[in-house]
């Protein structure tokens, strides 16, 4: 008989949302009136902007002729997008960006699970705990961890503890790793990075020749003028970091689909023996052969997010889910709880009360105020004893919700 992939069985069976799935159905069947409020995923709720829906219903018009017709695609995307972004997001910012070393894809999700292809078996790899768990989860599919220990862990990755101590930035490890995941600002914790922070990652991938996997889904939420938004504000990223970027938390485009991943032609890599060779090429060897680019229609609709009116909205859509963060995080304080997050990201992300764990806060949350949210522990073994409330929600719902916590 065929075999199977050996490695998706060392996946730990209960994760994280089909638990909290479970649980949550298991309350509503036997309490099928309760008025649940849901805080506990990340995807966003406000409607696509103007700006974007008026462009893609262009782009469809546009379709059904002939002249403008639009089969395959770029692999790497159309080039007036990946103009637009090499400028709005990057030269705009003082980042020595180029169109060309911009991948447009549709999710940061798969870029991130995508790019282990071009990097090899035997680099040790680290990331933060508690984590974004595509990182972990796509390393144990491709084989590059050992099993799951009690903890949650797997053997074989390096895990670098965030907490209140450190103020949920990975302190710079002691020993040596290949491959740093880090993501800014962070999901779950709503940590984010100052220049220096991300300084000295730069320096210490630069002097290991370590890789950088730099996830800034979340950059458009940053309020602070000082904080970086890219890995590339810091000198010396071109040479040591990827970055992943996604339409989906901006503008809303988590069912429309559409992000892009940054390769820098500077940066290198090393062979079996020892001779170096650009990842650029060979991301773009990748793309090219293993994915047909993302629809026309999309990418219009991604363009039209760096219009003036796009900018527009975009801030909007932003303002208002950051207010839901403000709010949530005020309620939270004067009820007593430890928060942080909810600054520069759409997450907040507090101490449970002493007496319990994360899944007996969950329960506890639940049952007496019938809101949903997420435990830390489902993020890493480090997340025990935090709980994750998502600003992505209406007004309504996150005044309730707070106003349900207040009473508790
Ligand atoms: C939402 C999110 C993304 C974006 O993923 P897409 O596949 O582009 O929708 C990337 N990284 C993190 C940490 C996220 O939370």
């Amino acid at each position: 008989m065929f075999q199977i992939n050996d490695n998706y069985l060392k996946l730990k069976a209960g994760y994280l949302f089909p638990e909290i799935a479970r649980r949550v159905n298991a309350f509503v069947t036997a309490n099928p009136e309760a008025p649940l409020i849901r805080l506990g995923i990340g995807d966003v709720t406000e409607p696509l902007p103007k700006s974007c829906r008026d462009a893609m219903k262009l782009a469809i018009d546009e379709m059904g002729t002939h002249a403008g017709f639009h089969g395959y695609g770029p692999e790497q995307g159309y080039l007036w997008l990946r103009e637009a972004i090499a400028k709005w997001d990057y030269s705009e910012r003082g980042c020595d960006v180029d169109a060309d070393e911009i991948f447009v894809s549709d999710g940061s999700k798969c870029d991130s699970s995508n790019i282990l292809d071009i990097l090899g078996v035997d680099n040790r790899i680290a990331v933060t705990d508690p984590v974004y768990p595509v990182y972990v989860d796509s390393n144990v599919m491709a084989g590059r961890t050992g099993e799951a220990v009690n903890s949650g862990r797997y053997k074989g990755l390096t895990y670098l503890p965030i907490d209140a101590t450190n103020g949920f930035v990975a302190p710079i490890p002691e020993q040596i790793v290949d491959l740093i995941y880090l993501c800014f600002p962070n999901n779950p914790t709503g940590a984010v990075a100052t220049k220096e922070q991300l300084s000295c990652w730069v320096e210490y991938a630069r002097k290991n020749n370590s890789l950088i996997l730099f996830d800034a889904a979340y950059e458009a939420f940053i309020r602070d003028k000082s904080l970086p938004h890219s890995i590339y504000e810091i000198e010396g990223a071109r040479s040591c970091a990827i970055e992943f970027r996604s339409f989906s938390k901006n503008a809303g485009f988590t069912g429309t689909r559409c992000a892009f991943t940054v390769i820098p032609k500077t940066l290198k890599g090393k062979k079996y023996n020892g001779e170096e060779i650009d990842l650029w090429s060979l991301w773009n060897r990748r793309q090219s052969t293993k994915f047909n680019g993302v629809s026309y229609i999309i990418q219009r609709g991604a363009e039209a997010v760096y219009s003036d009116a796009g900018q527009a909205e975009v801030k909007s859509l932003v303002n208002f889910y950051m207010e839901n963060a403000s709010i949530m995080r005020q309620s939270l304080v004067s009820a007593g709880f430890d928060v942080f997050g909810g600054e520069h990201a759409p997450y907040v992300w507090i101490s449970v009360p002493k007496e319990m764990d994360s899944w007996t806060f969950f329960d506890f949350l639940l049952s007496k105020a019938n809101i949903v949210g997420t435990p830390g522990s489902g993020f890493g073994s480090s997340g025990e004893g935090y709980f994750r409330l998502s600003a992505f929600n209406n007004r309504s719902n996150v005044e309730e919700a707070m106003q349900r916590i207040s009473n508790l």
